[in-house]
């Protein structure tokens, strides 16, 4: 099969390069789509990750401006009904929700909220892609939010590790200058925060040195070097991570799909039930 020409990257591609060579090739360059169960009970977990889905969606259309009393109606189920008073209430959020309610009073006000903002910037021989929840600048500080809507609070060290932390804070920094008059944004400017609709006075607060910023940005210089040479994509050693992907028939590491709670346990699967925009349909208010 001739491969498919492969022009931009994310965090999700190279998470994926980084957890299985072979994985990556299927998706990315043969673009073999391969509907396995990806965890067990399939029916469930299907539903919490449409719900995340859509709990994504009222948070942005809340911050573009629609009042909460009005968002409150559509969060319908108790999931969404949990997460949206989670996310009204936490002690964590009091800032995001005082430039909110600042913007509402006074128009001229400084600080600003970008959600879903696009970012993309030159890496080797590619495009480095990234969709965010939300970037919120306030003063010289500048804030990239992440909503998770997993069943456990991953450890930070997990999540400091992940690609999507490393790109999106490095992708700021690369691509950001629009939205900070010009300037790039000094890495330590930059915290990371991911919220947990369902810890949600327990976030995690990953802050940025220059430092890190460069040790990131080699790295994945490094990395698409490597994508782009590479003559051969091996299957992973790491048959536990075969467990939760959609390809493991294909690739004869058994039929049975791995267990949910297991699956969140070891966060080995994060981007099962992490959000894709794309796949995100509109509410009518
Ligand atoms: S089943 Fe295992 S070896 Fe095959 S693509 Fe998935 S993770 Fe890689």
């Amino acid at each position: 099969m001739q491969p498919f020409q492969l022009t931009t990257l994310s965090q999700s591609s190279l998470q994926d390069y980084m957890d299985c060579a072979q994985r990556f090739k299927l998706r990315y360059l043969d673009r073999l789509s391969y509907p396995a169960v990806e965890t067990e009970p399939a029916l469930e977990n299907e539903k919490h990750q449409q719900e995340g889905e859509y709990f994504h969606r009222l948070i942005q259309q809340h911050l573009i401006g629609i009042p909460a009393e009005q968002i409150a109606r559509f969060a319908n189920t108790p999931n969404l009904q949990r997460w949206w008073e989670n996310f009204q209430t936490a002690r964590d959020l009091t800032g995001l929700r005082k430039i909110l309610q600042t913007r509402r009073e006074k128009p001229g006000d400084v600080s600003a909220l970008y959600p879903e903002a696009n970012l993309s910037a030159p890496l080797g021989q590619y495009r480095l892609l990234a969709k965010y929840d939300l970037i919120a600048l306030q003063d010289d500080k500048v804030t990239i939010y992440d909503w998770k809507t997993y069943r456990k609070r991953p450890r930070n060290e997990w999540l400091s590790g992940r690609m999507q932390t490393r790109v999106y804070r490095a992708l700021l920094v690369r691509a950001g200058a629009h939205l900070n008059h010009g300037k790039p944004f000094e890495p330590e400017q930059i915290e990371m925060v991911y919220w947990f609709a369902d810890f949600p006075e327990d976030p995690a607060r990953l802050t940025y040195t220059s430092l890190q910023f460069h040790r990131d940005w080699d790295h994945l210089v490094k990395l698409v070097g490597e994508i782009a040479s590479a003559s051969a994509f091996p299957l992973t050693d790491d048959r536990e991570k075969c467990l939760f992907c959609t390809y493991r028939s294909y690739c004869e590491r058994g039929i049975q799909a791995g267990d949910m709670e297991q699956a969140e346990a070891e966060m080995e699967a994060e981007e099962l039930f992490d959000v894709n925009f794309e796949q995100i349909g509109e509410i009518a208010f």
